[in-house]
């Protein structure tokens, strides 16, 4: 069997994005920007495009800024409003610890031009507290940046109140909402939101692509010099093929989100319900505020990547954590965030599920990973050590 379990690091893409991109690939091949009628077509598509990205979000279409990816909206989002906050003579953000590295290595470039950031804890459940984001609040905070949804283990933060008191104290609030758009309803007005980040291939679009939304009262200076393309704010000609599958791929999750949410809720059950069988393991994060599709364990004496090179064998696609820290050799930032030690932290393993997953899926991985875990552990000096101090649970 094969099992796709990785959709936190990328999803396949949706017939219906596929058949939105196919006229752009070949007829639809004019520039926006030109007046005559196959600049015109094209720029009608990407108004449609823009339009229906919005409309997905609850914002207004000329608060839609294309970018080529999530990173470059991250990176876009938090340069600007720090830049918005020293121009007031205010250079302090506060975020948290188990943001996405586009997030957090921009927030350290600007600690390097002076910048004070405060990164909040987020407790052993993986959230943000309320209280601690209020009591971090200073004359110059200028900007909070806090995730959506946590990408390595599911957390879903508060948003709606953060973005409550953001307003309230007149702050600027991004938040990082790749995993989210898609997957959970995001609404940027209820949610109080000024910036939100948007990557189409973590939702059935292709890769390299993206969207800032900018609260329209919000003056952005420009990303890269250039063109008029974005309103001028991000010159290069619009990649129209990418631009149109993430409208299709994103109205139609929105369309389905529902029910989509509800099947990929009880994948998600079933499998938290048959690892947490496995003796010494243990479930990552809140299971009260947990996007759909995200699972995070961690099993004590094995390693993570040997593990997960035994499920690739078996036909599962999985992770460790981020795909961006996968490679190097230091334990997940995020987990270390929720206070595990590092010998656990390294034998974690990230499953992440979408709608195209099935139950019998979800099945087959718990036939195989208990097994896995177990020859690996028969097989660890660590596990042998800790059976010096506690009875063999497989006997
Ligand atoms: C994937 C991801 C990003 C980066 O998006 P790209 O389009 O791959 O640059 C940023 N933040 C989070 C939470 C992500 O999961």
């Amino acid at each position: 069997m094969f099992v796709y379990a990785d959709n936190a690091a990328t999803t396949a893409m949706s017939k219906t994005a596929e058949e939105a991109m196919l006229p752009a690939l070949g007829e639809l091949y004019g520039n926006p920007s030109s007046l005559h009628q196959k600049g015109r077509e094209a720029n009608f598509a990407l108004m449609g495009a823009r339009e229906a990205i919005a409309r997905c979000l609850n914002a207004e279409a000329r608060e839609i800024y294309f970018t080529g990816c999530g990173t470059e909206a991250d990176n876009w989002a938090i340069t600007e409003g720090a830049r918005m906050g020293a121009e007031q003579g205010k250079k302090h953000i506060i975020s948290d610890a188990i943001e996405h590295h586009a997030v957090l290595h921009t927030l350290k470039k600007l600690e390097k031009q002076g910048f004070d950031v405060t990164y909040l804890p987020v407790h052993k459940d993986g959230v943000v507290r309320l209280e601690e984001l209020k009591a971090a609040i200073r004359e110059d905070t200028c900007l909070v940046t806090v995730m959506y949804v946590n990408n390595e283990i599911g957390t879903i933060q508060p948003i709606q109140e953060i973005g409550a008191v953001c307003r309230e104290r007149g702050i600027l609030f991004h938040t990082d909402a790749v995993q989210a758009v898609g997957h959970v309803p995001v609404d940027v007005a209820a949610d109080n939101i000024d910036m939100l980040s948007l990557s189409g291939h973590k939702f059935h679009a292709p890769k390299g692509v993206g969207a800032l939304y900018c609260k329209k009262s919000i003056r952005l200076k420009n990303f890269i010099e250039g063109g008029a393309q974005e309103r001028g704010r991000r010159g290069g000609t619009e990649a129209i093929p990418a631009i149109l599958a993430m409208a299709a791929a994103l109205t139609e999750s929105c369309a389905h989100m529902e029910e989509n949410m509800a099947k990929v809720s009880a994948m998600r059950e079933r499998l938290t319900e048959g690892l947490s069988k496995i003796p010494y393991s243990f479930c990552n994060g809140s299971a009260d505020h947990k996007a759909p599709g995200i699972v995070s364990f961690c099993f004590e004496g094995i390693e993570g990547e040997s593990l997960l090179l035994r499920l690739d064998l078996a036909g599962i696609c999985a992770s460790s954590g981020s795909a961006c820290t996968s490679g190097s050799l230091d334990p997940s930032h995020v987990l270390l965030a929720l206070g595990l030690p590092h010998e656990i932290a390294h034998g974690s393993l990230r499953l992440s599920l979408c709608e195209y997953n099935t139950m019998e899926e979800v099945e087959y991985i718990l036939q195989q990973v208990p097994e896995v875990v177990r020859t690996l552990r028969q097989m660890s000096p660590v596990w042998m050590h800790m059976l010096e101090k506690m009875p063999d649970p497989y006997r």
